[in-house]
């Protein structure tokens, strides 16, 4: 008899220890390790999911315990959807994020494969009560949820189930839905003889018979069959009549990338690529797991490095996975992966439909995808033989996972690294703090690419004073700036603004009283759409017509800050009427394929100016770009967070490098109040180097990452004395179990103290070595479970990214 330990989906009892359960004799032989099962749960025996995680004899499991264990009631898989890499992963994750291995399990799966059950009610035969009779008059069984029944059904529900006379039933209602398409299947063995009984004028017969000899082992797709000249479905019918051919359901993969490859050759290298590939090669074919820093300017081609060493990965009949940053916003550099190696490649990102999603990931899965080009959520791509992985712009904070599991993809790249002994790149313009002080170690091997290919220069920055009123014409541009758009606009060249939205909204404010219009459920204030008349929370969806009068003072003297993108298109259009605009935000992007959509109009040149939030910063790469334009620099540098200086570096840099990246060369402007501030000041050298050391002298002065450790605790809960006291509870039992020298900041209401009505409460520790913390941590997490029933929530996000 086997055992299999089963990881269960119970939302609010998870634990990290498997349960044991029987399998049937009949399961014996199907079930492996990284199935999916249903088994009964707790003392009502609930229909679960589990994940099989292992299996083990019956004889290890003492006679006693035996005759307690459950069986499993059945399989949702016919085959594991984990592989054994990823299961020993979730354990590894679970344990370094704090997080529950069926979280971890479930998030290195596709969405539609993650099954919903629904619970069906029925009245047990013979049903006399009158109420039952009438409510299941049409329907014999229906869901046990609130759309069905009023909270009052359902109490009469429990008290008629406690009598015997309904009955509950598990349902799985797995959404994972193949795409299925008419084939056709050979049956014939002597062709010869066929052939002798088809009559010859039969045209569209003989040429149907010529395909099924050509693939008599394929079943070939009716919709590419009736290409065919002749070839039409009544002639394939005529064939299954007479039993030559069968028909049959073949998988339709779904291609989410369907524009057209142009297929594109490797670039002969310059001296630096050069060094670069021959180092990163070497590691991929010697199968070592060492971990590469690339870090190259902007426009020094490090794509093409990224290119040649997948190639050789290839080559070697490996695989190759490349992380992007929020993929749908750099479709131009997946259009290079797909130029280069086309149908090989699989894309998973957010912008997929679920569907497309789980194509892919099937493709992937049957080892029909050899190179993997994806968000953050790809590092999980179940690659069976990787010989190399790439995480471009490696300093991205969307490489972190905002919910638990709260991984960052660099911790799960080494993983695999080390799992595949395959060789990681990391390529940045503005390697993170961490990244680069560990190649500065030697922790990691630094390749550097210090000049734009064709010795262009980089652009030049200038940086104009905001505080000063003369510069300025409207709130929003300065006169450099402006003269500088024109001067552009009749050369033929093209203009990309950016406007800085971190943290940062186009609130309304009262002259008179001085009055914000919040939102009532978070602590932050409404943002105004013009496109709607709105004003709108971003953080819970609350929206509420924009005032004409303050509703604390009644007074019309309103006045609305930090303009959008849409009203700076506006002042735009008027200081500079003869430009064709397109704006590029949250907004105009909504839509499927929008990105994309905008991004080929402006290459194609149908409009002179791409104004547009931080999205436009990212590996745009146009050759008539020779102006940039950045009309707010500083929005980011006050939040309290301290990587404030070094993302609004990060992003000045990278938006800087979208100018001049051809023949022509490039302007850049940077409009900020605050010229003197280092982050302002080096980013307008474009001095990376510079930048890391000041940084570094800065964080060790402050106590903060890389030179030490930061675990942020978020305790929540609806009422905010609640919250404070719960955090304070956490931060006392912490403070009892760390080590000494380990420093606990708060607990503190969050920046943004209140969202959804709910009150958040943090806690910061801050620690070089403790070997007590996981341990502490453990006993939060433990606990976590039986707060959630009071109402609390408690996370815990290792190395956060945001303190927001
Ligand atoms: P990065 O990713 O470092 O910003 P890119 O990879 O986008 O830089 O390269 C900038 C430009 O230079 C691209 O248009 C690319 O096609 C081109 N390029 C890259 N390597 C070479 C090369 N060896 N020879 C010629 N052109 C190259
Ligand atoms: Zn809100
Ligand atoms: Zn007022």
């Amino acid at each position: 008899m086997t055992i299999a330990e089963v990881i269960v989906d119970v939302p609010t009892r998870q634990t990290n220890f498997p349960y044991s359960y029987v399998v049937p004799e009949a399961l014996t032989d199907e079930i492996q390790p990284g199935m999916r099962v249903v088994v009964p749960f707790g003392k009502g025996d609930r229909k679960v999911e589990g994940f099989v995680v292992g299996l083990k004899d019956a004889a290890d499991v003492t006679k006693a315990d035996l005759t307690k264990l459950k069986p499993i009631s059945g399989l949702m898989d016919l085959n594991p959807v984990v592989n054994p890499e990823l299961l020993e992963m979730s354990q590894w994750l679970s344990e370094t994020t704090y997080s529950f291995r069926i979280s971890c399990l479930l998030t290195m799966l596709p969405n539609v494969m993650k099954a919903k059950y629904q619970t069906l009610v029925t009245p047990v035969p013979p049903v006399k009560d009158s109420w039952l009779q009438e409510r299941f008059a049409v329907h014999p069984a229906l869901p046990l949820d609130q759309e069905q029944f009023t909270t009052a059904e359902l109490a009469r529900l429990t008290k008629l189930r406690q009598q015997g006379k309904v009955q509950l039933q598990y349902q799985v209602q797995n959404q994972a839905k193949r795409k299925t398409e008419l084939a056709v299947v050979n049956q014939i063995e002597d062709f010869a003889e066929v052939r002798q009984l088809i009559r010859k004028n039969t045209t569209g017969q003989l040429a149907l018979l010529n395909q099924l000899e050509q693939q008599p082992q394929t079943p070939l797709k009716q919709r590419d069959l009736v290409q065919e000249p002749g070839i039409t479905p009544a002639v394939i019918n005529t064939f299954q009549k007479r039993g030559w051919v069968t028909k049959t359901e073949v998988e339709k993969y779904r291609d989410p990338n369907k524009e057209a490859i142009k297929p594109d050759q490797p670039k002969p290298l310059t001296a630096d690529q050069r060094q670069a590939v021959t180092q990163i090669n070497a590691a991929v074919t010697n199968h070592q797991a060492t971990t590469f820093l690339l870090e190259g300017v902007t426009g020094s081609g490090k794509t093409e490095v990224y290119l040649q060493t997948i190639q050789c990965a290839l080559d070697q009949s490996e695989q190759a996975l490349m992380l992007v940053p929020e993929i749908a916003l750099t479709p131009q550099m997946v259009s290079r992966v797909k130029n280069r190696f086309g149908s090989q490649v699989a894309i998973l990102h957010s912008g997929l439909s679920n569907g497309e999603k789980y194509d892919e990931w099937r493709r992937i899965n049957e080892g029909k995808a050899q190179v993997v080009v994806g968000a953050r959520s790809a590092i999980f791509a179940p690659l069976a033989k990787l010989g190399l992985i790439i995480l471009d712009e490696e300093h991205d904070p969307s490489y972190k996972q905002g919910d638990n599991p709260r991984y960052h993809t660099r911790d799960v790249a080494l993983w695999r690294s080390r799992y595949h002994h395959c060789p990681v790149v990391l390529g940045s313009a503005t390697p993170s703090l961490e990244s680069r002080a560990r190649a500065e170690k030697g922790v990691y091997q630094l390749l550097r690419l210090p000049q734009r290919i064709n010795q262009q220069q980089l652009p030049a920055i200038q940086i104009v004073d905001m505080t000063d009123s003369v510069q300025r014409t409207g709130d929003l541009f300065s006169n450099e700036l402006i003269s500088a758009i024109k001067a552009t606009l009749q050369r033929h060249e093209q203009v990309v603004l950016m406007l800085n939205r971190r943290g940062f909204s186009s609130f309304m404010l009262c002259r008179d009283c001085g009055y914000v219009l919040k939102c009532p459920h978070c602590d932050i204030s409404l943002t105004m759409h013009l496109d709607t008349h709105t004003m709108k929370c971003h953080y819970c969806g609350y929206e509420t017509a924009i005032p004409n009068e303050c509703p604390q003072c009644h007074s019309r003297n309103i006045r609305y800050f930090g303009t959008g993108t849409e009203k700076a298109t506006q002042q735009l259009q008027q200081l500079v009427p003869e430009a064709r605009i397109l704006r590029m935000d949250v907004d105009t992007t909504r839509k499927k394929g929008a990105h994309r959509r905008i991004l080929h109009q402006f290459g194609e040149q149908q409009a002179d100016i791409l104004l547009g939030t931080q999205m436009i910063a990212k590996g745009l790469d146009f050759p008539n770009v020779t102006l940039v334009g950045v009309l707010n620099a500083d929005t980011g540098l006050d939040l309290p967070d301290f990587r404030a200086s070094e993302r609004t570096f990060d992003l000045l840099t990278q938006v800087a490098g979208r100018a001049g990246r051809a023949e022509k060369s490039g302007q850049v402007i940077i409009q900020t109040f605050n010229p003197e501030h280092y982050a302002i000041q080096l980013a307008q050298r474009q001095d990376y180097e510079a930048f890391f050391h000041k940084e570094m002298q800065i964080r060790h002065l402050a106590g903060y990452s890389p030179y030490f450790y930061t675990v942020l605790v978020t305790v929540s809960a609806l009422q905010e004395d609640a919250a404070a006291k719960e955090a304070l509870r956490v931060s006392n039992l912490l403070q009892a179990n760390v080590a000494p020298q380990t420093e606990l900041l708060g607990p503190t209401p969050r920046p943004i103290a209140r969202i959804k009505n709910r009150y958040y409460y943090q806690i910061i520790i801050k620690y070089k070595h403790d070997e007590q913390l996981p341990d502490a941590l453990n006993r939060i997490q433990a606990i976590s479970q039986t707060e959630i029933r009071k109402g609390f929530r408690i996370a815990i996000d290792v190395e956060p990214q945001s303190f927001m």
